[in-house]
């Protein structure tokens, strides 16, 4: 088994006549939705149900074309024809986005929607779709201004970010005598050896220096352009544009900001014991927060990968035993690293042909197990809105991540249960680092980063300043279980996620996604297998309502801070477990 994943549904290559065909076809399927738009003779009825047809054509072409190119790049960085096409795909989708723009404003203009919907077949299952279409009608941008904006952004926030990405991939640490780069040097924080990660920690605080001018120029503009385009597009502020384009409400974040706030002090007895297991005596180093503790390392093949995802989460849900079962032997996965292959993990769906597709870099650890069992879970995910119209599976992001998160959840639970004392001291805190960086790390990056928007209404933040906003929102978030001499007073200049020209507050999201999955996971617990047909409809719907009514359909309440502390709870009793295997009550 060469572990490599099996495209040919799609196409049998780029010579393919179908794949020619289809991408020669895409620029006119763009080209007769504009028509149906400007084809006066049509009723409102008749043009709704047109564009619901031509729209599906359009997304299941893309679908194919696009994941082909993507997927083939993915894992063979090299193929120059892969990419030449990637940019010939990119230009067209373009026309389809302003297209797109120009069907929200005729949808948003139409008087009867309701009625029309009510009276026909094709439009109701597409109705929440068409109604969330008002909605963004009245926060779309002038018409007139529209296409100027979208060019000024390209010299703006997308040029800023682009800087961005080159500051970081051209940046070099000199460690230990050596010049290596960034990514080769933060990864030492997980290295064994104490005096390894202080001294890439101390060097990479060094190297900061050279690149934190042009750094602080580009978050500063972004931010500035986020508030800009926040008036433009009518919200009251940066957040409330986020929120509405992740499906939530203000009193959502609320509650889940609150629970979060006052588990700190569980997170904090944590990294105070590790802290103390590690030697320290003043709270974690910054350094230390990734170090491993225990010597348990069992390695596993795929094989046993395979068999352990399926022995354990068949025990949820048999079904789901037969199709991890079915994506190995159905060459779904890419599973091993290799040379031209991108680093890190992902799952991808081909909706059309009921399919995903999931890359990862397995070398046999624990964490390589658990990766997988989180991308099975996002393929499951797939595999509940399998039959829907494209319209209806647009997930938002705080949703993205329940399935994944609820599948490593299970693995880990059950994991525990057989492990030694050793074994699960490494477990639960290969565990805990995670969640300490989902719940305390990007409880300090909202908290940063709400202070850059609030102060750039007023000038562009300085160095100094930024340096300072982030080691106060750690201070507020890690308190004394960090080492309050040896924080990161430049994560702002490390984390990427700042820097996405029209994505803001890209943190909050990962913490709604990991207490969500891990909500849901204590309704399995409450309820048993019961669970399993109320859990894939929520699956299922999670395209088709807003956040809230979502999660109400399998009884959580998201606007109520009571929900989000038994989340919490998980974790906490395992910082309880992990307390006590080091002695720390
Ligand atoms: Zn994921």
């Amino acid at each position: 088994m060469n572990g490599k994943w099996d495209l040919s549904f799609l196409y049998q290559s780029f010579e393919d006549e179908a794949f020619l065909a289809d991408l020669a076809k895409l620029p006119e399927v763009i080209r007769a939705q504009q028509a149906i738009l400007d084809d006066a003779s049509l009723t409102h009825l008749a043009r709704l149900e047109k564009l619901a047809d031509s729209t599906e054509e359009l997304n299941a072409l893309a679908d194919r074309i696009g994941s082909f190119i993507f997927l083939t790049i993915a894992v063979d960085a090299t193929n120059t024809t892969a990419d030449m096409y990637g940019d010939k795909f990119s230009l067209i989708m373009n026309d389809a986005s302003l297209v797109n723009s120009n069907i929200i404003r005729y949808v948003g203009s139409v008087d009867n929607l309701d009625e029309l919907i009510a009276s026909s077949a094709k439009l109701q299952p597409i109705a929440f779709a068409l109604k969330e279409m008002v909605e963004s009608c009245k926060h779309t941008i002038a018409p007139e201004l529209e296409p100027w904006m979208l060019q000024m952004q390209l010299s703006g926030g997308s040029a800023f970010s682009q800087l961005r990405d080159k500051l970081d991939s051209t940046h070099t640490v000199d460690y230990r005598g050596q010049s290596l780069p960034l990514p080769a040097v933060r990864g030492m924080a997980y290295d064994a050896d104490a005096s390894v990660r202080k001294d890439a920690y101390e060097a990479e605080i060094a190297s900061y220096k050279k690149m934190e001018l042009p750094m602080s120029y580009c978050l500063n503009s972004i931010k500035m352009e986020a508030r800009t385009l926040a008036k433009a597009r009518n919200y009251d502020s940066v957040l409330d544009m986020t929120l509405d384009s992740s499906r939530l409400d203000r009193a959502t974040l609320d509650a889940m900001l609150t629970a979060m706030k006052e588990y700190l002090p569980h997170f904090r007895r944590y990294l105070k014991a590790k802290a103390k297991l590690l030697g320290h005596k003043n709270g974690l180093p910054f350094y230390d927060l990734f170090a491993p503790v225990g010597n348990a390392s069992r390695t596993y093949t795929i094989e046993e990968c395979r068999e352990k995802l399926m022995a354990e989460l068949g025990k949820f849900n048999p079904d789901m035993a037969v199709f991890v079962d079915n994506a190995f032997q159905q060459k779904w996965i890419d599973i091993y690293p290799r040379e031209g292959k991108t680093g890190g993990a992902f799952c991808s769906g081909v909706h059309y042909a009921d399919r995903s597709l999931v890359m990862t870099n397995f070398q046999g650890s624990f964490s390589d197990v658990s990766t997988v069992a989180h991308e099975l879970g996002h393929a499951w995910h797939n595999r509940c809105l399998a039959g829907l119209p494209y319209a209806m599976i647009d997930t938002p992001m705080p949703l993205a991540e329940t399935a994944s998160i609820f599948n490593e959840t299970i693995l880990a639970h059950e994991v525990l249960k057989t492990a030694t004392a050793e074994e699960q001291l490494t477990l639960l805190d290969a565990t805990l680092i995670e969640s300490t960086q989902t719940i305390v790390d990007i409880l300090s990056r909202y908290l940063f980063e709400t202070e850059v928007i609030d102060t750039r209404a007023d000038h562009a933040m300085t160095v100094d300043e930024l340096k300072d906003a982030m080691l106060r929102a750690q201070d507020a978030t890690y308190g004394d279980g960090l080492d309050p001499e040896i924080r990161h007073p430049y994560m702002w200049a490390c984390k990427s996620h700042y820097y996405s020209s029209g994505l803001n507050f890209y943190n909050f999201p990962y913490a709604f996604g990991e207490l969500f999955g891990k909500g849901v996971f204590a309704q399995y617990l409450q309820k048993g297998t019961a669970f399993v047909p109320a859990y894939n409809q929520l699956l299922r719907s999670c395209g088709s309502a807003p956040v809230a009514d979502v999660a109400a359909s399998v009884g959580i309440d998201v606007r109520n801070p009571d929900f989000w502390r038994s989340s919490l709870d998980i974790i906490k009793d395992e910082i309880d477990k992990f307390c006590a295997l080091c002695g720390e009550v």
